[in-house]
């Protein structure tokens, strides 16, 4: 990049390569910002730095270190960060938007500032679609406030399915591989597969991509199976298929829990055959290939093995952010399979399960990632973030590789780490000030005093105005195919 010598003179704290960060929504973002005597959670080394302060100016993180060793001057505005505690902005790794198919399209930024209020500077939004293309740039250059977004493809499924879907149906190999040139023409950051998808439709796509240097992510449906996925190096959501692959040769089904499987009570039967010791290989299988899991344990675990409780979806935060419409549709599938779920000694089986593939994953050293897979079953964005680092924890991870699978890993598999997910000098400045140490106890994410979105400091005040916002205009958002009202 060439900077004129004015430019340069203008930069001398930052590295040349270091553009400015856009300021957000055109209010200025050039101001310079210090975090005074507060206890750092840097997540690029151990532990936590105590009694630092952080400087930020043209959204930058451009001096960190012992307050004695950085002067601050008069004219920059200060944040006390005493007892408190500074961690990288999170980033949720899947999460869908209402406006994505259930509610009009510009509900979008009241959902973003839901999801940036939560500390939640960046998401990746699986399944995509033009608008999000659009909203990745406006946000980017600043014209629209929101956390950053990563955008993957419309997905692409074996046949189309749920009132409005939004992929591309595929059905063979020739329909793979156009399906992926197309997408990866249109500026999508990566391929999103879902369900039906048969072997040659995923030969074709994963080869595609490959040529194209674009990564596939998403489902594994029973067709492709574990193994076949490793091999393509897909990074795999929801641990789909690994269930599947614990099974032994002989076992009477193979029926699977993965994807729609779930929904199917008799497929709950092939929990009983599972062989746990496959899991140590298993999970060195995916460290050799590389692959990268986001288990969304938070929403697979409680909607389909724990459950949860009307009185507790009525009294969790999220609750207010939905009207009673939208509720009612989020909940649809909820109220189908607890209608006759399957027995609780083999559901609580499944949610063991699957904390013993992750923490053995981990203990792998397999990547991991965070993601909320929200707002499926009024389990909404940002809220859920926090839920799944609990779920992470509750699983065996030390809280650290929790805030990880949040932070430095989800930055890495971007190709964004010299950007963000750690707090170091030259990055973004994003981050989030807490008013306890998360490394102590995860769900202490959630008290958060204020975050700070590339250089631009919103306040508890100025959040919790965003969600008060977002809450009057979102509550009463209707269903984009509501039916006719009787009085018209
Ligand atoms: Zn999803």
């Amino acid at each position: 990049m060439n900077l004129s010598p004015l430019q340069m003179a203008a930069r001398t704290t930052l590295p040349a390569d270091r553009p400015a960060v856009p300021p957000i929504s055109g209010r200025t973002a050039v101001d310079t910002i210090a975090f005074m005597n507060v206890n750092v959670v840097p997540l690029d080394r151990e532990g936590v730095l105590p009694d630092q302060s952080v400087l930020v100016h043209d959204g930058r993180i451009v001096g960190m270190g012992p307050a004695a060793d950085i002067p601050i001057s008069e004219s920059v505005t200060r944040i006390e960060g005493e007892g408190r505690y500074l961690i990288p902005g999170l980033f949720d790794m899947h999460s869908h938007l209402l406006s994505d198919d259930r509610i009009a399209d510009d509900h979008a930024g009241a959902e973003l500032a839901v999801i940036l209020a939560n500390g939640v500077t960046s998401i990746r939004i699986p399944i995509g679609k033009p608008e999000h293309l659009e909203y990745r740039k406006r946000i980017a250059a600043g014209e629209m406030i929101g956390p950053a977004l990563h955008v993957g493809s419309p997905q692409i499924a074996g046949r189309a399915f749920g009132s409005v879907f939004n992929g591309r149906e595929v059905e063979t190999a020739e329909q793979a591989r156009q399906a992926v040139r197309d997408f990866h023409a249109e500026g999508y950051d990566f391929i999103k597969l879902t369900f039906f998808i048969s072997e040659e439709v995923y030969a074709a796509a994963v080869e595609t991509a490959a040529e194209l240097g674009i990564r596939v992510v998403g489902h594994v449906g029973p067709q492709v199976r574990l193994a076949r996925a490793l091999v393509a190096g897909q990074q795999i959501e929801h641990l789909d298929q690994y269930l599947e692959a614990m099974l032994p040769e002989d076992a009477p089904t193979r029926n699977s829990l993965s994807g729609i499987g779930i929904w199917q009570r008799p497929n709950w039967e092939s929990l009983d055959y599972i062989d746990e010791a496959k899991i140590a290989d298993l999970a060195r299988a995916t460290v050799e290939a590389g692959v990268w899991n986001t288990p969304t344990l938070a929403f697979l675990n409680s909607s389909f093995g724990t459950g949860r409780s009307d009185r507790q979806i009525a009294e969790s935060p999220d609750y207010g952010f939905v009207s009673a419409e939208v509720r009612e549709e989020l909940l649809r599938g909820r109220d189908v399979y607890w209608s006759n779920p399957p027995p609780e000694e083999r559901r609580l089986r499944y949610v063991e399960l699957r904390n013993r593939l992750t923490r053995a994953l981990y203990d792998a050293g397999a990547k991991l990632m965070a993601g909320s897979d929200a707002p499926e079953w009024m389990l909404l964005y940002g809220f859920t973030l926090h839920r799944e680092l609990e779920s992470l924890v509750e699983a065996g991870l030390p809280p650290r590789a929790a805030l990880e699978a949040a932070t430095r890993n989800p930055a890495e598999w971007l190709g964004v780490l010299d950007e963000s997910g750690t707090i170091e000098v030259g990055k973004r400045a994003d981050l989030v000030l807490l008013s306890a140490n998360p490394l102590e106890k995860i769900s202490n994410t959630r008290r958060i005093e204020g975050v700070m979105l590339g250089g631009q400091w919103l306040s508890r005040i100025a959040l919790d105005f965003l969600l008060d916002r977002s809450a009057a205009e979102l509550s009463q958002a209707s269903l984009r195919d509501a039916p006719e009202s009787d009085s018209e």
